[in-house]
Parts: structure tokens; C-alpha cells; sequence
């Protein structure tokens, strides 16, 4: 985590409610400047405004001052008002109107006498109006100039000038002259902003919105201050504070309120006040619109940041959970060495038990060999003891009668008997070596044999329990030798093996033949060991191979032969198999491979 960050945090709870009322702040103030300075622009709008048409008022009306007065000076009207020659001496009715209001644009020139009464109109009157008490005319009669804002029942708005006409010094008559202020506010039609005329009595006289007009001016507050009795009051109430000098009203249009800045002018000349406003809606408008986007920046601003913090704060989670991973990683890694380290140890103990065990069990193989030769040796020991005894009576007979054939000086029929003993001797010393040869303990040592020497051996050995048991062993030999590579001994066992259990086999047969035949077939010899006896039954043919596995009873069978050479087969890199022939009881055939 930077510096910053942890700074962020640790006063977070400061940093945010200081973020919000500064942007508060923020926003308030651009609000007020707006406004300051939309009221500056509106001010000189208004004021521009304001003293153009103040100006253009003035002037239209003061032709009509100088109108009324140059009427006065007339000589003929002085002269018929002076010399009470009343109606003969003055202008006529249209005279005043094609002189007078006609060049003027004036809507009306009356001629009156002193007492009020109307002598001449440029328009014809219903009646005969007396204006004795109308103020403007009592202002006249005292040598002053008469004015008044006026508004006739049929709701026409004029402006009255009077003006005295003097005789020897004397006021003899009086000169009005009407003007119709209507046309005045024509020109305002165009205006933006409204435009007022107030008279002296706080009434609205002219104005560019027509539904003001005639109304009072004042609230109804002022009205009763002033104690004035007006139902139809224009504005509602204003604003006690200035802003910026403009005045604020709240002027009632249309029935609803609404806010109005004024700047005002006063024209003496008629008494008038006029006003022009400008709706602060516009204004407030323009103060929102700019708030509301200021606050729409200030919201995308914070949003943006917010944005920016959350990709930090989510790079940096990333960050920590990968640096987590990375040492999770590491820790399984190390566990996963740690066990596997310790696995390989244990497999390495067991490899090691495993060798031994395989060790002592090639020895204890080797044991139950040598168990089975010296169980063979056994069997066969009673049929050799025979063997044995045979020639022994005859060597005794043989060397009896060489004594005889001695004493009696026959010398060559004693040589003769000392030669078939000679003969004896040796065929017992060969069968002798033939047993030590079978009985020698395996050497393990590997050398290339031919299987005929094996099988010439295996004639003298068996042949004696052969004949005892009446069984014909034919070998019948190949024409060429077929050489091997093994052990002479271990081969000649196991074929001994199979020809001891094949003479076993054939013992109940009529027939009783064992047959063993080698032969060379592609690369491999094979041996085969047939016999006449009853076969092997499916369901020994699965255990048979098995050691222990006996049929013969324990007196004469241990088990171990099948056993004991599958093993040695095995070891040659053989195979051994039961197959049927016709003619045949069991067929054992042995494939091994060809010595080089
Ligand atoms: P053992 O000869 O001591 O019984 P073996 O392992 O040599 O042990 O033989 C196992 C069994 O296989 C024998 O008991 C016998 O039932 C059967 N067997 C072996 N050779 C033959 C054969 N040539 N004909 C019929 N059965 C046989």
C-alpha cells in the first residue's frame, strides 16, 4: 500500500464529508457568480432599454406641450376668448382638426372658456361637458400648464395638456389637447422584456402586456399603507433587499406570480414613472442550468475518480491475491516435494525389501529344486538299489569265477569274466554320474548345450523305473543336434520331471507308452512329451501349474514338479504348454529359444 492510500484511509472519515461540503461550496459560489453576473448583463440591458424609450416617450409628448401652448398664443382665440365673442371669432371645428390635432397626431383640441365649458371640439361631443372640476383645468385657469393621465369610461388612455390662454394678463380660456397614448405602446410590441408607464396615481398606464394595463402598480401591503382602495393591484409584493439596485417584484400575471427586476425612471415632465423589467425566471434559469452542469462535472469528476480508485484498489487486490497464489504455490510445491521426497525414500526402502525378498525366494526356488531331485532321488533310490544289486551279484559271481577259472590255471576264461566285470563297473560308475551329474546343485551359469546330451543321460536315468513299471520309453532324436543356452542340469530335470509324471500317468492304460521328440522349428527347439495315459482334466489343467498341487496322494506326490519347471522355463526364457495329439493322453510341449 503507497503512503497516499494509507493517508486516504486513515482519514477517510474527514476526507469525504470534506469533499461533499466543499463541492457544496463550490457549487453555491458558481451559482452566485452566475447570477451576479447574468444580473449585470440583465442591468445594462434593462437600463439601455430603459433611456431609449424613456427618450423616445419624451420626445413624442413634449410636441404636444408646446402644442397646446402654441394654440393658446393664437391671436384669433385670443382675441374671441378675450372679447367674449365667443363662437363667430373662433377656428372651427374642422379647422382645429386639419390645423391642429391632424398635423399633430393629437386625438383630440378642445377650446374651452372660463367656466369649464367646451366651446369648440375637432370631434363632436355627445353632450356638453363642464371640465371646471378636473385639475388639469383649475392648474390652467391659474396660468400654469395642466396635465393629467386620464382614462375615459369607454377604457381609452390619454394624456391631457392645458394650457392657459392669457388676455391682457388675464386667463380667458383654456386649450386642451388630447393625446392617445396607445400608439406609444405599439412600439413596445417588439421589446424582449416588458416595458411600464406608471401615472402619479401608481396606476399602470401604458404597457407592452396587455392584461397589466390599468392596474395598480403597488402591492396591497403599500395600498393600505397609503390607505388607497384598489381592488386590482398589479404586484403582489417585492423583495425588501436590492439586488445589485434592481428591485425585485413579484408581479401577479395571469393569475400566478411571477419574479420580475425593475429599474425605473422618473419623467417629470408628465409625472410618469416608467419601468422596465426583465423576468428573473430567465436568470434563475441560466443560474440553475449552470449549477446543474457544474454539479453533472462535479458528479462525473467524482465518478471518474471513484472509477480510478476502484481500478487501484482492484489492481491491487489482484496484486496480493496473485502474490497469494504465488506463495500458496510455492507452499504445495514445497509440501508436494517434501512428500514426494518422502514416498521416493519409502519406495526405495521397499525396492531394497523387495530385492531381498525376490533374493530369498530364488534361494528358497532353488532350495525346493534341490527337495525335489533328493524326493526324486528317493522314488528312485529303491529302483536303483535294484539296479545296483543286479550287477554287484553278477561282479561276485563274475569274480568267484575268475578265482575258479584262476586256481585252474584257465586264464582266459577268467580274463573274459574279469572283462564283463570290467563292463559292469563301468556301466555302474555311468549311472553313478549320471545321478551325481542330476542331483549337483544349479550353478546359474548360462552355456550352450545340445538338448541330445541331455536326453542320452535321461535313458540311463530313467530307464531302470521304466522297465519297473513297464512303461516303453522311445526317444526319438532329430537328425542334426539342436543346441540351447541354459543349464544342462536344470533342462534335464525338468524333462525328467514331465517323463516321471507321463510314466505316472500311463501306470492304469493298456498301453503304456511315453514318447519325448525334439526338433528344431524356425528359431526355436522344441521338446515334447507324450503319453498314453487318460490326458488332464479341464479343472486340473488350472491348478496343475500350482505348487503343492498334487493328485497322487501325499505318499508319493509332493506337488512340486509342474511347478518347479514352469519356474526353470521360465527362466530360459521358455514356455510350456498341454496339448492333445490323437492316439496321446497328454501332450507337454516345451518351446525354448535357439542358442546363436
Ligand atoms: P506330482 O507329480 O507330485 O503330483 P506335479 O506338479 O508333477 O506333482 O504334477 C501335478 C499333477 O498334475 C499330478 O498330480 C497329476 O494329477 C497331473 N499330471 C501331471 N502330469 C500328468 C500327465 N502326464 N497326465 C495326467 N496328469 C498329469
Amino acid at each position: 500500500m503507497t503512503k497516499n492510500n494509507m493517508v486516504l484511509k486513515k482519514y477517510r472519515w474527514v476526507f469525504l464529508p470534506a469533499v461533499v461540503l466543499c463541492s457544496l461550496f463550490a457549487l453555491l459560489l458558481v451559482g452566485y457568480l452566475t447570477e451576479r453576473t447574468a444580473l449585470n448583463e440583465t442591468k445594462t440591458r434593462m437600463e439601455n432599454t430603459l433611456a431609449f424609450q424613456t427618450a423616445t416617450l419624451k420626445a413624442s409628448m413634449e410636441k404636444y406641450t408646446v402644442l397646446a401652448a402654441l394654440i393658446a398664443r393664437r391671436p384669433d382665440i385670443i382675441k374671441a376668448l378675450g372679447e367674449d365673442n365667443l363662437l363667430q371669432g373662433l377656428p372651427t371645428a374642422d379647422q382645429l382638426t386639419t390645423d391642429f390635432a391632424g398635423l399633430s397626431g393629437a386625438d383630440d383640441v378642445w377650446i374651452v372658456d372660463v367656466s369649464g365649458s367646451i366651446l369648440i371640439s375637432n370631434r363632436p361631443l355627445n353632450q356638453s361637458p363642464n371640465i371646471f372640476d378636473k385639475e388639469y383645468f383649475n392648474s390652467a385657469i391659474q396660468g400654469s400648464l395642466g396635465r393629467a393621465s386620464v382614462v375615459t369610461n369607454a377604457g381609452q388612455r390619454l394624456y391631457i395638456f392645458a394650457s392657459p390662454v392669457f388676455s391682457n394678463n388675464q386667463v380667458v380660456g383654456v386649450i386642451v389637447v388630447r393625446v392617445d397614448l396607445e400608439y406609444l405602446e405599439r412600439v413596445w410590441v417588439l421589446l424582449q422584456d416588458p416595458m411600464l408607464v406608471i401615472d402619479e396615481t401608481g396606476r399602470v398606464l401604458l404597457s407592452s402586456i396587455p392584461a397589466w394595463r390599468l392596474k395598480s402598480f403597488y402591492s396591497e401591503v403599500e395600498l393600505k399603507n397609503a390607505k388607497k382602495e384598489v381592488d386590482n393591484y398589479l404586484v403582489e409584493k417585492f423583495t425588501t433587499h436590492s439586488r445589485d439596485r434592481l428591485m425585485l417584484y413579484h408581479v401577479l400575471d395571469k393569475g400566478r406570480g411571477r419574479d420580475f427586476l425593475q429599474v425605473t425612471q422618473y419623467v417629470a415632465l408628465l409625472g410618469w414613472e416608467v419601468h422596465a423589467l426583465s423576468n428573473y425566471q430567465s436568470i434563475a434559469v441560466q443560474r440553475n442550468t449552470v449549477v446543474l452542469i457544474s454539479f453533472l462535472i462535479m458528479a462525473l469528476l467524482a465518478m471518474a475518480f471513484g472509477l480510478w480508485r476502484s481500478r487501484q484498489k482492484r489492481l491491487l487486490e489482484e496484486q496480493r491475491s496473485q502474490q497469494a497464489f504465488a506463495l500458496r504455490l510455492e507452499r504445495q510445491v514445497r509440501d508436494r516435494t517434501h512428500e514426494l521426497t518422502t514416498t521416493n525414500q519409502q519406495l526405495e526402502v521397499e525396492i531394497d525389501e523387495r530385492r531381498l525378498a525376490e533374493k530369498h525366494l530364488r534361494e528358497a526356488q532353488q532350495e525346493l529344486v534341490q527337495a525335489a531331485k533328493l524326493a526324486g532321488i528317493g522314488q528312485m533310490s529303491a529302483v536303483l538299489a535294484h539296479e545296483y544289486n543286479q550287477p554287484l551279484a553278477a561282479i561276485r559271481s563274475y569274480a568267484d569265477n575268475a578265482t575258479t577259472f584262476l586256481s585252474k590255471d584257465n586264464a582266459d576264461a577268467a580274463t573274459d569274466n574279469l572283462q564283463r566285470i570290467n563292463m559292469l563297473v563301468d556301466k555302474m560308475a555311468s549311472l553313478t554320474n549320471t545321478l551325481r551329474n542330476f542331483t549337483h546343485k544349479s550353478t546359474s551359469e548360462s552355456k550352450r548345450f545340445s538338448i541330445n546330451g541331455v536326453m542320452d543321460e535321461l535313458v540311463i536315468l530313467l530307464s531302470p523305473q521304466a522297465k519297473k513299471q513297464q512303461v516303453k520309453l522311445n526317444l526319438i532324436a532329430p537328425k542334426d543336434p539342436v543346441f540351447v543356452m541354459g543349464e544342462h542340469g536344470r533342462l534335464s530335470q525338468i524333462v525328467a520331471n514331465l517323463v516321471t509324471n507321463a510314466m505316472d500317468a500311463v501306470n492304469e492304460s493298456t498301453i503304456r507308452q511315453v514318447d519325448v521328440c525334439w526338433y528344431r522349428k524356425l528359431d526355436k527347439a522344441i521338446i515334447l512329451v507324450k503319453d498314453t495315459g487318460p490326458g488332464v482334466d479341464d479343472k486340473i489343467k488350472e491348478k496343475m501349474f500350482d505348487a503343492f498341487f498334487t493328485t497322487k496322494g501325499t505318499d508319493s506326490g509332493l506337488g512340486l514338479g509342474l511347478f518347479i519347471v514352469m519356474n526353470i522355463i521360465n527362466d530360459f526364457n521358455g514356455s510350456l504348454s498341454i496339448k492333445e495329439e490323437k492316439d496321446y493322453g497328454a501332450v507337454f510341449e516345451i518351446i525354448l529359444p535357439l542358442a546363436e
